[in-house]
């Protein structure tokens, strides 16, 4: 179902004037950056420019410095009760995965509906194996990841974050790491997640999925965002040259 557009709905996330170093170095300078209620956003800029952080920082894997940021309502700073709340409500998916390899399948898709949620194991059973299904990974539940592909094993990783309802997606070059047939396979699930109305924040450079589902996409060099817009004005007329740099390398 489309969700309210992005006008009349209050952002889900809110960064503004967001900072963060790594000991004397600077490496987000006055971020400001806004996602509404269903919106789909794509992140892109050279490596080392700030994605990663940025985005760890919306779910509090890294602290920001200066700034505010606020996430469905809650403001990150200090409070490890606001940490957890957030946490709940924020799925994330990395580049390597990150599935426990001593569970099995099921077993890394009910672990945190059953510790976080207090979800017992029937409940947490039939939503996991609803998602597992819905990524189309249903016969591999008992196997351990080690035994997946790297599709499979990201499919089962998007999964997982989907048991715990989130309200937000965030997604860390998800499609990086896998063998190049592997690659629309993570993808298609992607799309089907957008299409169905979640929030999703995606550092890729998979700039086919961006022009399909993409609300805005948002190019990052050297700690600032540097340039914004809908795929169709971002990708036929970038302003800036260092978006035009960044894509001519890419594209
Ligand atoms: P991107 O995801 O765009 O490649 P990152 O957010 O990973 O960029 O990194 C931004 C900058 O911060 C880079 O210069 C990187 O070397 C540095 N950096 C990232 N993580 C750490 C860390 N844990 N400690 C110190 N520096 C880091
Ligand atoms: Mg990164």
């Amino acid at each position: 179902m489309e969700q309210a557009p992005a006008e009349t709905s209050a952002p889900i996330i809110q960064m503004s004037g967001v900072t963060k170093w790594y000991g004397d170095v600077q490496v987000l300078k006055d971020i400001n950056f806004t996602v509404a209620r269903g919106e789909r956003v794509v992140i892109c800029g050279p490596s080392g420019s700030g994605k990663s952080t940025m985005i760890r920082c919306i779910n509090r894997l890294e602290e920001h410095r200066d700034g505010r940021i606020m996430v469905n309502g809650v403001e990150l700073d200090h409070s490890t009760r606001n940490v957890d709340v957030v946490r709940r409500d924020v799925g994330m998916v990395f580049q390597q995965f990150n599935l426990f390899p001593h569970l099995t399948v099921l077993q890394n898709l009910t672990i945190a509906p059953r510790k976080i949620r207090g979800a017992t194991r029937q409940e947490a059973d039939e939503v996991a194996r609803y998602f597992l299904e819905r990524v189309r990974i249903s016969e591999q539940a008992d196997k351990y990841p080690s035994q997946l592909s790297g599709g499979q094993q990201q499919r089962v990783a998007i999964a997982r974050a989907l048991c715990m309802k989130p309200q937000i997606m965030l997604f860390d070059e998800p499609t990086s790491a896998l063998d190049p047939e592997m690659i629309q396979e993570v993808l298609d699930v992607m799309v089907g997640l957008a299409r169905e109305g979640m929030t999703m924040v995606c550092v890729t450079h998979e700039m086919g999925f961006a022009r399909t589902v993409a609300d805005r996409v948002v190019f990052m060099d050297a700690g600032r965002i540097i340039e914004e817009g809908a795929p169709v004005d971002f990708f036929s007329d970038p302003k800036q040259d260092r978006t035009r740099a960044f894509l001519k390398q890419i594209m």
